[in-house]
């Protein structure tokens, strides 16, 4: 079941093996038949289920209030099956544009927000030359572990909106749809997708580490993109794997079947291996440029994957797939 699929992205990691007891319900017939007599009902439990108070708080604008049944409002914010079934919105939520972004709000809450950077340093060194000693100065190339939590609520509080209606809501609606159905299929396909990255404005970009276009320029939400609401990227990563080399496996399967699959929903990875987790509609400038119509006009396609081949395999390379990518 999609329900369960879902729920096991979330016991990819120790804990998860620990509550697990309940045996998995093969009967998606039964289910599906039952799906549209429930979803009222279903979406009055899970919309309070899935959003934590932040989500509530944010939607609660009046352009989106007006979408919201009261029941979802005055549901109890912890019924018992909060903890077990976070992702039974997600089987309701061709009803509710409010449900998508629940769902894919759930989707970034669950992903690890680290990232491994680059990092130059200078040391010096004594060498021996013509039998007198040099102090000479290098630079040797170091990966750190970065924590990005902070980043998101820090332009999210600068922005003076909540970090949910910051990353999901800046993104534009269509392709928020998109995501939700790519996502859930991700899901179905025991892929555990999680989003490290979704809406960004000028401020947000401008704190990013590594590469990165001109703060103005991302497709995730830069001000010569359209700004907030308008954000036609996300960086999406498995979460499958209790450990980060466990995850690094995850993600390559995870980008192959985007790369495989990804067109079926209207999402394609326009840079490839060299920024592999972000995403965006295929239909889209981004994508056209990097891959599509333009990219082949230009010669483009051929040079950027035989490069990216080449990088794919080397561990270094391994290390640079971002969590948190270039925001190009
Ligand atoms: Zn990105």
């Amino acid at each position: 079941m999609k329900l369960l699929n879902g729920f096991g992205c979330f016991l990819c990691g120790s804990l998860g093996v620990l509550l697990w007891a309940a045996p998995a319900n093969p009967d998606r017939h039964v289910k599906a038949a039952l799906a549209l007599l429930d979803a009222i009902a279903a979406l009055a439990h899970s919309d309070a289920a899935l959003a934590g108070p932040e989500l509530r708080t944010a939607l609660a604008d009046p352009d989106t209030r007006a979408t919201l049944a009261d029941p979802v409002l005055k549901a109890p914010l912890a019924e018992p099956e909060v903890n077990i079934s976070p992702l039974k919105t997600s089987d309701t939520c061709v009803l509710s544009e409010e449900c998508i972004d629940q769902y894919l709000w759930s989707v970034y809450e669950r992903a690890p927000k680290l990232d491994t950077i680059k990092v130059a340093e200078q040391i010096k060194e004594t060498i021996e030359k013509n039998g007198k000693s040099h102090t000479v100065t290098k630079t040797v190339t170091k990966f750190v572990n970065e924590d990005f939590t902070w980043k998101d609520p820090d332009a999210a509080e600068k922005a003076g909106i909540s970090v949910a209606q910051y990353v999901i809501g800046g993104m534009d609606r269509g392709f928020k749809v998109r995501l939700y159905h790519l996502f859930r299929a991700l899901d179905d396909a025991g892929l555990c997708p999680g989003i490290t990255s979704g809406f960004r404005d000028d401020y947000r970009q401008s704190i990013a580490s590594g590469n990165k276009a001109a703060t103005d320029r991302s497709y995730h939400g830069g001000s010569l993109r359209g700004g907030y609401g308008h954000g036609l990227a996300a960086d999406v990563v498995s979460v499958k794997g209790e450990t980060r080399s466990e995850r690094l496996i995850s993600n390559q399967i995870l980008w192959k079947w985007i790369d495989a699959h990804g067109k079926e929903f209207g999402i394609g990875r326009p840079y490839l291996d060299k920024d592999p987790p972000h995403i965006a509609p295929i239909d889209g400038t981004e994508y056209a440029d990097k891959r599509g119509l333009n990219a082949k006009l230009a010669g483009k396609e051929s040079a950027a994957t035989g490069r990216d081949a080449k990088l794919a395999k080397s561990p270094q390379a391994m290390l640079q797939r971002r969590a948190e990518h270039k925001p190009l």
